[in-house]
Formats: C-alpha cells, structure tokens, sequence
C-alpha cells in the first residue's frame, strides 16, 4: 500500500493517531506541521527554565490509548511511564470549604459525607450510578460510532440505553438535572463544571453531558514527563512505522481537481502530491477558506457557536498557604455569572473559576522550592472579534481576579515576571486559525449539538477530517478517537478497498 500517499495536516492529537494507524497498515504518510513540535494544544512552554504543560493536563479515557497502542503493536506501559493518581481532583471554595474527589469510589462517598452530609452522599452516590449508564449507553452508539445521527442513535441504544435517556431527559441541561441530583450547591457547581471539559456552558449543555464526570470518576493518569511527552511519544511511534513529519511547514492550501484530492501546497510555495489528505485542524479554518475555496464545503456552511477559550498563565513558582494536589479547581459564590460573561457578554468573567495544575504534585512527591504550574480561567473566543472586549486592561484585570480568588482560599503565589508566561485567546487564535481562539470547536450548547459536528468523511473524494472540532469532540482522548475514526474511513475508501482487496468490493472473498 505504499503508493498510496496520504498527507495528514497538523500533528494534533487527531493528526497523529491518523498517521500512526495509516503508517502502520502500510501507507506513505506525511505529517506537515506548522508548529515546531507535534501536539498542537498538548503544548510545553518552557517558563524559567521549566517545562511546563501548558495545554491539556486532566488525562482520562486511557482505554481509547490502550487500543491505539494495542493496535499498533505496543502498549501505553511499554512506552511511557504512567501511573494512576488516587486524588482525582482538589476542590475549593470561597467560603473555605474543600473537597477531595478520590479514585477509590468509598474515599470518594466518604468525603461527601464528611462534606455534606449523610443524605447528599446518597444522593452523590445515585448521581454516579446514573452517570455511568449514561456513559454506558452513549459510549458504542455515539462515542465510537463513525457519524451517529438521532434516529440512528435512537435505533442503536437499546431497549435500556432508551430508558436512561428518556429517564435523564435529554432536552434537559446539565445544570437543571444536576438540580434534582444535588441539595448542596456546591456539589452541584463541582458537577456542572464538567461541561466546561467540552467548552460549554452547564446552563445550555444538555444532561448527557454528565458523562463526562463519570469519565473522570473511572480515572485520571499521570504521564511523566507531562502530557507533551505523550504526544512526542505518538509522533516516535508513527516515525517508527515509516511516517515522515515535517515541523515548521504550514500548509495555504488542500489541492482538489475534478472533485478529488490531489495534493497539498505549503507556504513555501512546495506541492506535495496526495491521493488523500486528513486535515486535523480546526474545522472552522476550511470554513473560512484558509485551506483555499474548493475545500470550503468540507464542513457545514454555517458557522456554529464557539465553545470556550482561556486565559491561561504557566508558572514557576514557589506556593504558600493550602497545600495543592495536582488538580485543583477554585470557585465562586456566583457560577452562573461566569457564563453569562463569557457566552452572552462577549466578556472575560467578573469571577472566573480557577483551575490550576500542579505538576509536581500528586504522586506522592512535594516540592521544596519553585514547583511547575498551570493555571487557567474560562474565556470568550472572540479574539477575532473587531469589537473584541478582550483588552490589554480586561486581561490584567481578570489575572488581578484571579490570583486574589486563590489567595481568599488561603493559597499564594507570587512570580516574578521571568516566572510567568501569559497566553491569551488572542494567542490561541494565532495558533490554531480561524477559531477566535476557540478551544474545543463548536459549543454542546443544546440536546442536537451533538450531532451537528461533522465526521470524518467530506463531500471532497479523499478528503478526511480529524480533531476536536470533529466527531466524537474535544478533549485528548476524543480526538484521538476522531484520528482513528478518519484512519478507519480512509482505509475503507473506495481507492483503497477496490485495489487491495478487490474481490471484497466485487463481492467475492477477500484475499487478506
Ligand atoms: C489550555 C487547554 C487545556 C485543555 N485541557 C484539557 C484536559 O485537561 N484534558 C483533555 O482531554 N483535553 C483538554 N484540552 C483539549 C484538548 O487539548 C484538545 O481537545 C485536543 O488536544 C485537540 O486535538 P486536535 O486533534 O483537535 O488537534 P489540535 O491540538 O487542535 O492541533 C491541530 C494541529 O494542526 C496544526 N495545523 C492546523 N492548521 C495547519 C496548517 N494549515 N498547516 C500546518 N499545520 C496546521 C496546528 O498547528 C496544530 O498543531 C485542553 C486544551 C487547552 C488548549
């Protein structure tokens, strides 16, 4: 199959699952990447002579890596060292209060007791079992389905996925099923946030949207070295299995004759010739004729809603106060505030959530001195915007925020200006194009979101898409899903089942 050239632009997680599971069934695979490194928002910044993850940190799902390496002759333990963190994440609020979620299911019910009650903790414990068989019932018919459409969702869940959902009411929100779950609202507040983990709104994502707690309560990984070595690891593995990449080079347009793929051009002015390409980056960018005008129909005409950007600053820093864990979330009074800014104020919010990873923390280890961190608020992605309220005093302000809200919880942390390194949805926009910085493609605001992203396959021969503005969504390991998901759509193209196995397509027995 080597003469069948594949050109995957971006080396996202979604790039580089599709060049590593091309390369290894044999195809001639090129990466171009713009970046100077693969990952594309698995970024590592270094800050103060530290190098710090400074784009996804939560890892969870590790069963979508164990098939990925599975399939290509390794596993996740071969390759990196990874270990499982027993406090799955630290919660603080304003008023003083803390919570600790834990991997062992019985710490976990224990501490909501201790925290809210005995009552709340049965209830925490009903809310857990209901989010698993949401999980459950969406995770074959939706998360690893090619391009799941309502009527087929409906004919596929089954006699009791159907009844979950018509229980759970999927018309419902997040936030107002979360309202019958919970009393206390804080817990109430811990659970909504993991709309957020697919940029949206809890008061406009719909109850489904619980899964993603259920996601985290299965697990949360560490990988030493940072999540930026995962990525680096992907990019060995496809290398190893004959794929070439190339960092630096970004590509101005997708070549298409007579409705079929026929190559890439780069900024250079270089031509590479393909007969298929994957396109990992954001779909809005094809939207906007950025990839040139004949690809511009890849992707729905209409522009949907965006989900949510970030303010983000990566640290070096030595903390005082509350002794963190890795993941530590910080909220306010008024949770409902902060999306009103972001989604219907255009705004950096009055009282943003904080969340801040310390890396050093978690696996048993307690740094002494400087320590490595990531923190981050929830944004507008209107960095595109001519009227854009993202200005130079709306971000100071919001870091001033920030930075008070933790030191009302009791942590402090004072950088100097070389131990601080700002990035703005202004940033991010500049790095992945056409998304006003926009970080997981298009908002789940609404039950049929969900089902308006698009999928791997284009209305251009040839042309395949990969990524967290595609199907199956955002976050790591569900672009990776989509990388294999647009793998998995090539391999079974026409051009390819016709001449590798051409009695399969005429009907007959397949040689292989
Ligand atoms: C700050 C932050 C925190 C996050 N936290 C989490 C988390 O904790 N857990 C989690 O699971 N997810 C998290 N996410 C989301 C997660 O990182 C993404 O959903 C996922 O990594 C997206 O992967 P992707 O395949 O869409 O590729 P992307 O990461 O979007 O990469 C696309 C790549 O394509 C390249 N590219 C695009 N166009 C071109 C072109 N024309 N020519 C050449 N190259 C091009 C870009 O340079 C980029 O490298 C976070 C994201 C950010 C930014």
């Amino acid at each position: 199959m080597a003469d069948h050239r594949v050109v995957v632009i971006g080396a996202g997680m979604a790039g580089l699952v599709s060049a590593l599971e091309l390369a290894r069934q044999g195809l001639d695979v090129t990466v171009i990447e713009a970046a100077d490194a693969p990952g594309g928002k698995i970024r590592q910044i270094q800050v103060d002579g530290a190098p710090i993850d400074s784009g996804p940190t939560v890892f969870t799902m590790r069963w979508v890596f164990d098939e990925i390496f599975a399939a290509a002759g390794t596993s996740l333990e071969a390759e990196l060292s990874i270990t499982a963190l027993p406090i799955l994440a630290r919660h603080f609020w304003s008023d003083g209060s803390t919570l600790d979620l834990f991997a062992d299911p019985r710490r976990s019910l224990e501490a909501v007791a201790t925290f809210a009650g005995a009552q709340e903790a049965g209830r925490f414990e009903r809310f857990c079992a209901m989010a698993r068989e949401v999980y459950q019932a969406l995770e074959g018919p939706y998360i690893r389905s090619a391009a799941p459409s309502v009527m087929g969702l409906g004919g596929q869940l089954g006699a009791r996925g159907l009844a979950t959902l018509t229980r759970l009411g999927p018309m419902r929100s997040l936030w107002d099923s979360l309202g019958q779950h919970f009393r206390d609202p804080r817990l109430r507040q811990l659970f909504a946030r993991y709309a957020t983990y697919c940029g949206s709104s809890p008061w406009h994502a719909p109850a489904t949207l619980m899964l993603i707690a259920q996601v985290e309560l299965e697990g949360v990984w560490s990988v030493q070295g940072g999540m930026h070595e995962l990525a680096r690891c992907m990019a060995r593995l496809a290398t190893q299995r004959g794929a070439l990449f190339h960092y630096g080079q970004h590509c101005k347009a997708i070549l298409v004759q007579g409705g079929q793929v026929t190559g890439v051009e780069l900024s250079s002015g270089q031509r590479l010739e393909a007969d298929s390409v994957v396109f990992n980056g954001d779909g809005a960018a094809l939207r906007a004729g950025l990839l040139g005008s004949t690809v511009q129909n890849a992707v729905p005409g209409k522009a949907p809603q965006r989900s949510l950007s970030a303010l983000t600053w990566s640290v070096h820093a030595r903390t005082t106060g509350v002794p963190l864990d890795r993941h530590n979330v910080f909220f306010q009074a008024d949770y409902e505030s902060e999306f009103r800014d972001i989604f219907s104020k255009g705004r950096l919010p009055l009282q943003p959530t904080v969340y801040v990873c310390a890396q050093d923390r978690g696996t048993g280890s307690v740094p002494s001195g400087a320590e490595r961190l990531l923190c981050l608020v929830n944004a507008p992605a209107s960095a595109d915007q001519p009227n854009s309220r993202l200005t130079e005093e709306a971000l100071e302000q919001c870091q001033t925020t920030s930075f008070q809200l933790l030191a009302q919880c009791g942590l402090t942390i004072n950088p100097q200006p070389e131990q601080m390194q700002r990035t703005t949805p202004q940033d991010f926009h500049r790095l992945f194009p056409a998304t006003g910085g926009a970080l997981y493609g298009q908002a789940t605001h609404g039950w049929m979101s969900a089902f308006a992203r698009p999928g791997a396959r284009t209305p251009i021969e040839g042309l395949y898409l990969a990524g967290g503005s595609v199907h199956p969504g955002p976050g790591v390991p569900m672009a990776a899903l989509s990388g294999r998901l647009a793998a998995a759509a090539l391999m079974a193209s026409p051009a390819l089942t016709k001449r590798y196995h051409p009695a399969a397509t005429s009907g007959g027995t397949s040689m292989h």
